[in-house]
């Protein structure tokens, strides 16, 4: 399978921007090549220099944690500026589509729209699996990508491995495994199959395990073929300054982040159990990440009650498959026996 030719060709053709220190390679003391201001920023940091383009040092500290080459790695503000990027990679505006696999995040569908691109929607099976079959009937040649999300939100259930390998090695276009929320799930990363997958890209971010929603990053794992075409068409400096510094004082600190992971899955299985036993409870699906998807008797009511004791919650109840059902984010175990206290006054 060859990337290239899944690439638009306005891509394939596009001669990128060019920085002013993409153009000069060596030692230099005195830069006047950027119109950057000379003299300083009125702040105790330095970031009066443009940052570097590619993130060299903080794709290296990520590489020594992921295990993935830099060559494999691209950093996004955000996984959605790599969602937005895949689309305006690989899709023609009004003549491609991709597969998405409904209840799951909604990014995938509001980045196609924004893009003009068509979405051909095939729901997950009772159980909150891949409809294969259903897939295999949607794709056609015009099928550049297929969105997959594993654990998925806002089911929070892990989708069969071998139903993603399946699509891997079908699907003529790229697979996208979004595992935003891997670290809280018993399964294994797909990072260990980039070799084996020249279609694969694999999103992680640093917003959710790694408590870093505000710094805006996002990973995308793929092969180099890929990683070029992203690097290629991003805006230059997409990752500032203060979120490289910032993001490479976090990666320290991973002792103090897989701690958290442990108390929010220990958490999570304490509050799922909880939430069972009240009278308001329906169902709780099975999470492999850091939510719980309850099915309830009065979601409205509920939902409306919660927000006015200051509780946030959200609701999923409109959502396909999900009728009836809110997805709560594990908390503090202060905030989630304030949110069980609550909840048990409804039946
Ligand atoms: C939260 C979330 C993300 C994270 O997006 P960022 O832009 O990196 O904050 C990505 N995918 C899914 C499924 C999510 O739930």
């Amino acid at each position: 399978m060859n990337i290239n030719d899944l690439v638009r060709e306005n891509i394939q053709k596009l001669s990128p921007y060019s920085t002013a220190r993409d153009e000069f390679k060596g030692q230099a003391s005195v830069f006047l090549d950027a119109n950057e201001n000379s003299f300083g920023s009125p702040l105790p940091a330095d970031y009066n220099r443009y940052p570097d383009p590619l993130q060299l040092d903080l794709k290296e500290a990520i590489s020594r944690i992921k295990g993935v080459p830099i060559e494999n790695t691209f950093l996004g503000n955000g996984s959605d500026e790599a969602i937005d990027l895949l689309y305006r990679a690989f899709c023609n505006p009004g003549k491609d589509n991709v597969i998405l696999v409904p209840p799951t995040y909604g990014m995938y569908e509001v980045s196609a729209n924004i893009n003009d691109v068509e979405t051909r929607k095939i729901s997950l099976l009772p159980g909150f699996q891949l409809d294969l079959n259903g897939m295999a009937e949607a794709i056609d040649a015009r099928t550049k990508l297929i969105f997959v999300c594993s654990p998925n939100n806002p089911t929070g259930n892990s989708l069969n491995r071998h139903d993603i390998e399946t699509l891997l090695t079908n699907f003529n276009g790229l697979v996208v495994v979004d595992e935003a929320y891997i670290n809280f799930s018993k399964q294994h990363t797909f990072i260990r199959e980039l070799t084996e997958y020249p279609n694969l890209v694999v999103l992680q971010t640093f917003s959710k395990a790694w408590g870093l929603a505000a710094l805006r990053l996002g990973m995308a794992f793929a092969s180099s073929q890929i990683i070029d075409v992203l690097n290629k068409i991003k805006p230059p400096y997409n990752i500032n300054q203060a979120t490289q510094d910032l993001a490479l004082e976090a990666l320290k600190n991973i002792d103090q982040v897989n701690a958290w992971i442990k108390t929010t899955v220990n958490e999570r299985d304490r509050l799922a159990s909880a939430l069972a036993d009240l009278p308001a409870v329906r169902q709780v699906y099975p999470s492999d990440a850091n939510f719980i998807l309850v099915e309830v008797t009065q979601p409205e009511q509920i939902y409306n009650q919660l927000v006015d004791d200051g509780i946030i919650v959200r609701d999923r109840s409109k959502v396909v498959l999900c009728e009836g059902c809110l997805r709560i984010t594990v908390g503090t175990p202060k905030e989630n026996a304030r949110l069980l206290e609550r909840m048990k006054a409804f039946a």
